[in-house]
This record gives C-alpha cells, sequence and structure tokens, in this order.
C-alpha cells in the first residue's frame, strides 16, 4: 500500500492531466491502454499474454537505449487505424504531446517521447505485408526489418532498407533507411509511393506524389513532425538472383596503414563503382596500444563472377587481412549472412546504454589526409573510460553510381542527397549510467575530424541515427541553414492547409504540435511557424 501511494504522489507530480479521463476515454474507444499505476507499467521483461491484449505483441515500456527511463503518461495499443485517431484525438483534448512507437529502436528513445509525460501510440498492431499485382506492396509500420525481408520474400521482391532487422519500418522509413542496398536502391524513404497516416486532428489521409503531395514531400524524411503513418506503400524490385557476403579484417593497424586504408577508400568511392556494392569500413579498438582494428565489410548483389574485379581496386592496394569470410547464395541466405543480429528476429530484443553520434561528409569536399590521420591517432592513442567500448562505420552512402544522391534534394524531407560517407560513431557502456567522459570520448571521434577541416564544411547528421546532445541540430539535421527556404517555404504551405486546421471529423482543432515530442521532429514546424 506504503508503495501504491508513493507511485501515485510521483505520478502526479509528473503529469498534471486527468488520468481518469483518459483511462474513461480509451477504455470507451475500446483501446487498450497502460497507465502508470497499472502493474504492467513498469515491466520490462515479461511479455503480456497476447489474448489480453488481443493483438500479438509484446508489451514493454523499457526503453531501447538504457541511457534513458523516460516515463510516458500513457501507452495506447490502437489495433485499428480508426483507433489510432481516436487515440490522437483523445490524447490531444488532455493537451498531450503525442509519440507513434513502431519498432521502438530510437537512439533516444524518442517513441517513448524523448521525455516524461508524453502519450505513447503503440502501433504494434500493424502488421500487414500485402503484395500486389503491380509489383507495389503496402506494409504495416510495426513490421521489424527482418519480416519484411521474409515477407516481401515469398514473392521474390524486396525493398531498401538496413540490416538491423530488430528496427521497425515505421521510424525507419520516416527519416530515411539507409541499407547495404541502397547506393542500388536507395533509401527506404525512396521506395515510399503512398502512406496512409493520422494527422494530428485525428483525420485519416492518404498522402502520395498526387494526393496531398506536400504532406507526402514531409512524411519523407521529417515524418514524425507531420503525422503518425500507419500503412506505407512501396515499389518493390525483383531480389537479386544471388548476393554474396564478404569481410576482411586487420586486427591490428598502426596509424599509418589505417589512414592510408581510409583514404583509399575514399579515392575508391569515386571510381566508378557499381551501385550493386554495399560497401562500409568499421573501426574499433586495436589489439595492440597505437593501433586500430579495421573491418572491411562487402555486400555484392551483382553477378559473383564480377565481384573481385568489383573489389580488387581497393582490396589489392591493401595488405593482407589477418582473417576473411565469405557467404554467397540466393537473397535469403545472402541477408542471413549479412543481418544484424539475424534475419529471425523471434528472440527477445537486447538492450544496451550506449551514445551515438552521425558524421555524414559532402560529397564535394572529402576529409583531408590530415582530418583522416588525426582521426585514427585519436581513436589509437586516446583511452576511453573503463567500461566504455567504441566503434566507428564508416557507412558508403555516395560515391559514383550512388541511387541514394542521384534523387534530387527537395524530392523529399530528408536533406543529405549529396553524402558521401555516413560515420557512425557510438560509445556503450556496460550498464547505465553511461559515463560524463563517455560522452567527452565520443564527441572527441567526431571533433577529430571536423577540428581538421576547412571551418566552413558542411558536415550534417542523419535523422535516423539522432542524438541528443548535437549543437545547432536545426542546420545538422535538417540542413536548415542552406535548405532553409526550401523547408520554411514548404512547412508554410503544409501548416496552413485547412485540414490541419479543420476540426472535421473530430475534435476542435488542433495544431500538429500534438504529434511532436523531441526539439528535432520540432525543427520543420517551428521553422514554418518562424519564417511563415
Ligand atoms: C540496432 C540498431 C541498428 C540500426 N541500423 C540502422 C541502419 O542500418 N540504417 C538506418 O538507416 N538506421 C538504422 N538504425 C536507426 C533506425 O533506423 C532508427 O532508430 C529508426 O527511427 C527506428 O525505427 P523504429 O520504428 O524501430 O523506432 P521507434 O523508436 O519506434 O521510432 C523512432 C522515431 O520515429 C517515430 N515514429 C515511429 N513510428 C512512426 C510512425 N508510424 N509515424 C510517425 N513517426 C513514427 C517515433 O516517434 C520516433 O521519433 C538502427 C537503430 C538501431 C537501434
Amino acid at each position: 500500500m506504503f508503495a501504491l501511494i508513493f507511485l501515485l504522489q510521483n505520478v502526479s507530480t509528473v503529469f498534471a492531466f486527468n488520468f481518469g479521463k483518459l483511462r474513461e476515454d480509451l477504455a470507451a474507444a475500446q483501446i487498450q491502454s497502460v497507465f502508470p499505476q497499472d502493474e504492467t507499467y513498469p515491466n520490462v521483461t515479461t511479455p503480456c499474454p497476447v489474448s489480453r491484449l488481443r493483438i500479438e505483441q509484446t508489451l514493454t515500456i523499457r526503453a531501447d537505449n538504457l541511457r534513458f527511463a523516460f516515463q510516458p503518461a500513457a501507452i495506447a495499443y490502437p489495433i485499428s487505424t480508426d483507433q489510432v485517431s481516436s487515440a490522437v484525438s483523445i490524447a490531444a483534448s488532455q493537451g498531450l504531446p503525442v509519440v507513434a512507437r513502431s519498432g521502438g529502436h530510437s537512439y533516444v528513445d524518442n517513441s517513448l517521447g524523448g521525455g516524461d509525460g508524453s502519450f505513447v501510440i503503440d502501433m504494434a498492431a500493424f502488421k500487414e505485408i500485402t503484395v500486389h499485382e503491380d509489383g507495389t506492396a503496402t506494409l504495416g509500420v510495426a513490421n521489424k526489418l527482418g519480416d519484411v525481408v521474409i515477407g516481401l520474400n515469398e514473392y521474390g521482391r524486396a525493398i531498401p532498407h538496413g540490416r538491423c532487422t530488430y528496427v521497425g519500418l515505421g521510424g525507419h522509413s520516416a527519416f530515411g533507411g539507409y541499407g547495404l542496398t541502397s547506393r542500388m536502391w536507395g533509401l527506404t524513404i525512396d521506395a515510399v509511393k503512398s502512406v496512409e497516416a493520422v494527422l494530428s486532428n485525428g483525420t485519416v489521409v492518404t498522402a502520395s506524389q498526387e494526393e496531398k503531395p506536400d504532406l507526402f514531400w514531409g512524411i519523407r524524411g521529417s515524418a514524425s513532425s507531420f503525422a503518425i503513418t500507419t500503412l506505407v506503400t512501396v515499389d518493390t524490385h525483383p531480389v537479386p538472383a544471388s548476393v554474396a557476403y564478404a569481410t576482411y579484417v586487420w586486427d591490428s593497424m598502426d596509424i599509418a596503414s589505417a589512414t592510408h586504408t581510409l583514404a583509399l577508400f575514399q579515392d575508391y568511392a569515386d571510381s566508378d563503382i557499381s551501385p550493386e556494392l554495399g560497401t562500409e569500413i568499421f573501426l574499433t579498438a586495436g589489439s595492440t596500444s597505437g593501433t586500430v582494428s579495421i573491418q572491411y565489410i562487402a555486400a555484392w548483389f551483382g553477378a559473383v563472377e564480377d565481384y573481385n574485379a568489383t573489389v580488387d581496386p581497393f582490396l589489392g592496394a591493401l595488405t593482407e587481412p589477418s582473417s576473411s569470410t565469405w557467404v554467397d547464395g540466393n537473397w535469403i541466405e545472402g541477408f542471413e549472412a549479412l543481418a544484424y543480429p539475424s534475419l529471425d528476429t523471434s528472440a527477445p530484443n537486447a538492450y544496451a546504454t550506449f551514445y551515438t553520434k552521425s558524421l555524414m561528409t559532402p560529397e564535394g569536399e572529402p576529409m583531408t589526409r590530415d582530418a583522416l590521420e588525426a582521426f585514427v591517432t585519436y581513436l589509437a592513442t586516446i583511452v576511453p573510460p573503463s567500461e566504455l567500448t567504441w566503434i566507428v562505420e564508416v557507412e558508403l552512402y555516395g560515391g559514383s553510381n550512388s541511387a541514394m544522391n542521384a534523387i534530387p534534394v527537395n524530392n523529399t524531407s530528408f536533406a543529405h542527397r549529396d553524402t558521401k560517407f555516413n560515420l557512425q560513431i557510438s560509445g556503450y557502456n556496460a550498464a547505465p549510467p553511461f559515463p560524463k567522459e563517455g560522452y567527452t570520448f565520443v564527441q572527441g571521434i567526431t571533433s577529430s575530424i571536423i577540428d581538421n577541416m576547412p571551418e566552413d564544411w558542411n558536415w550534417a547528421s542523419y535523422t535516423n541515427y539522432v542524438e541528443d546532445r548535437l549543437h545547432d541540430y536545426a542546420s545538422h539535421f535538417f540542413r536548415m541553414t542552406a535548405k532553409k527556404d526550401l523547408l520554411c517555404k514548404r512547412a508554410v504551405q503544409i501548416l496552413r492547409r485547412p485540414l490541419y486546421g479543420s476540426s472535421k471529423p473530430q475534435g476542435k482543432p488542433r495544431s500538429t504540435k500534438h504529434l511532436q515530442v523531441s526539439n528535432f521532429n520540432r525543427i520543420v514546424m517551428l521553422s514554418g511557424i518562424n519564417c511563415g
């Protein structure tokens, strides 16, 4: 009893709204929900019986990144688009910030609100995968990327997306969606033909190039600023006839060799390489002091016999690796090899305590030799806090023939069509709390490059690798300096549409602000207001 009173006291100080009314309204709309007072609220491990929730889902409130421990005001589990609409309106009538949660893989737990007191709409019931005769497919946003691979493969089809199979389609397709097929097929958002979405006033809409094109523009790159997507219809590709996946490791490269390797990789990117190659370099701590470990990975979607000629200009210039692996097979066998952690996502998700930064390098301004050397020197010599491990993933977005950069920048609200590499820089702590020195260490990795490039170097950050400590995030996530006019114009157009101010079909006029919770999500809207 004492524990219950304590909890309720805590809850009421955090949340200033009418719990009873919210619960009542959700129950009247037959929407399953969980509140802080419920015993399942702090449930972090035990799956809720399917029968209780009536939908196939695991009820977790746990954050993906244990660096955070946000307390949502409530979590709703709608099982239809109409219920999403009702949930949005009910939460909005209490003035609660609303946020969607699809796969729950936000780096900063934005799908739990990115802070306390949000109303989370968990999309777990939206698992549809329908492949149409014309080669398009309609996908529910709660599908994990592994589900998408398996579901589409049954029809011999595939779309571009990441290889991290537990990531949800909802968030992935909200902000980009990069994977090893992206140089060949583009980002996930580039496959999207139309979406079904719920606006902040509860209206259900379809957005496409033909219908509500401005909303469609905003949703592909910044979806949570505009709506909650429920179903995404995509153009699919026939699966490649074969896939080869190779990895090569040099477990302790000295600073000069590692710098040379990265410089070669950068030159190689511009050497007319086929879009059928997806490739990355991972850097981790070397096995001896003053060294780094380098892993080169190559996913090849062309004819297997053409692989060697494709990678030789790069690999042939390096020393023999300390180890290597090779798998080739059909699409599903290939994806099984490259999937992280596995194509099968039936096992429970693993959680971590991490801080990730992203550094997108511009096509026309390669990293200088000095910057690369400073970067490698930092990694090889600066000692991180004792419980911290780090990894830098150098993902090749651009270079020659990349489908991602072939899309004109103003086609979608994804603002980074001139990116060569996306460096994903992460520090993992053994357990929470994440140490203060860990932030400094990870930030130092990024700075080792930026500080050695010209002051006006136009680097950016990838919104799907969102971070909470990025200075000047508007510019880096959305290119708000370079693309401000365009973004403002679009955002203003969208904001002024009667659709958003309408009181139909239910509720009072609502602002799209109700769909905002984190600053970076909010930025497009704010720019619209500020520059309108
Ligand atoms: C282990 C791991 C590996 C990753 N690998 C890659 C990779 O290879 N390539 C890549 O591009 N990214 C990768 N990511 C990043 C990933 O794409 C993003 O974190 C993505 O936003 C997660 O989507 P989600 O649905 O799982 O997450 P959620 O946490 O559910 O959502 C993330 C954000 O999207 C919003 N959102 C979710 N669903 C909707 C919806 N239906 N409508 C509107 N807004 C919505 C949420 O409110 C939140 O702001 C990885 C992330 C992790 C944790």
